[in-house]
């Protein structure tokens, strides 16, 4: 018989969610302070609407067309409850088409796709959130990210920006660190940023492997793919 998917993704979505209460609980936080952003990236649309329907708000996606194509799929009922994060790599020749669909851009790592990002919102009259990614490693060149040292001049870009507010940080665990040295960092970057833009109050961090460590350190809003939808098929 076949899997039923929408109870497969109920008993995962609950699962990730008694996680971050524990989590939350035991690091003396409000759970209510972590959102949870469930990545639908490489599933069908079809699961992007049965965790519409399981009562999932925030969904993101790391490619524009899959992204584009899904979120275009949505009705408008759908559309209008949940809120689409755009967590991927950004070129900027991609970045003013993001910014017709996406409500929260978790990935802006540079001056010029902030400026595509705000000619796109302009054009097409809306407003985006925008999240700073920070690079923790300074190695991985491949994970994309903004060295901590340029995110006071990548912050004062998105600021001056018509169509986008600066919301605050994302960031990876790199690869062979420990999460919670990580995301400790992430935390003081963080502040720092916040004195300078006390609104830049998110910090997104965390994913399946390591939401605990993430909330332990302050996040505010963790992206989990796989511990809710599955492994992904390899590209
Ligand atoms: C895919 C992805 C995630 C989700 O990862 P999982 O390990 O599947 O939870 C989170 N953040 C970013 C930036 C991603 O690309």
């Amino acid at each position: 018989m076949a899997v039923d998917r929408t109870a497969q993704l109920r008993d995962r979505l609950t699962a990730v969610q008694r996680r971050i209460e524990a989590a939350a609980t035991s690091a003396g936080r409000d759970p209510a302070e972590v959102t949870l952003v469930v990545v639908t990236k490489f599933f069908p649309v079809e699961d992007l609407r049965r965790l519409i329907d399981l009562g999932v708000r925030h969904v993101g996606e790391n490619k524009d067309q899959e992204a584009a194509a899904k979120i275009g799929a949505l009705t408008e009922q759908e559309r209008a409850w949940v809120t689409a994060h755009f967590i991927g790599q950004l070129q900027s020749n991609k970045a003013a088409h993001v910014a017709s669909y996406a409500d929260v851009v978790q990935s802006v790592d540079r001056v010029k796709i902030v400026n595509a990002l705000s000619r796109g919102a302009e054009r097409h009259g809306r407003h985006l959130d925008v999240l700073a990614q920070v690079d923790l490693d300074g190695s991985d060149a491949g994970r994309g990210g903004v060295r901590p040292d340029g995110l006071p001049e990548l912050a004062a870009a998105v600021q001056a920006a018509p169509g986008l507010t600066l919301r605050g940080v994302m960031a990876v665990a790199p690869l062979g660190q420990e999460p919670d040295v990580a995301f400790a960092r992430l935390a003081r970057i963080a502040t720092a940023l916040r004195s300078d833009h006390p609104g830049a109050d998110h910090i997104s961090a965390g994913m399946s492997g390591d939401l605990e460590a993430a909330i332990r350190c302050g996040a505010t809003h963790v992206r989990v793919g796989s511990a809710i939808l599955g492994q992904r098929p390899r590209p």
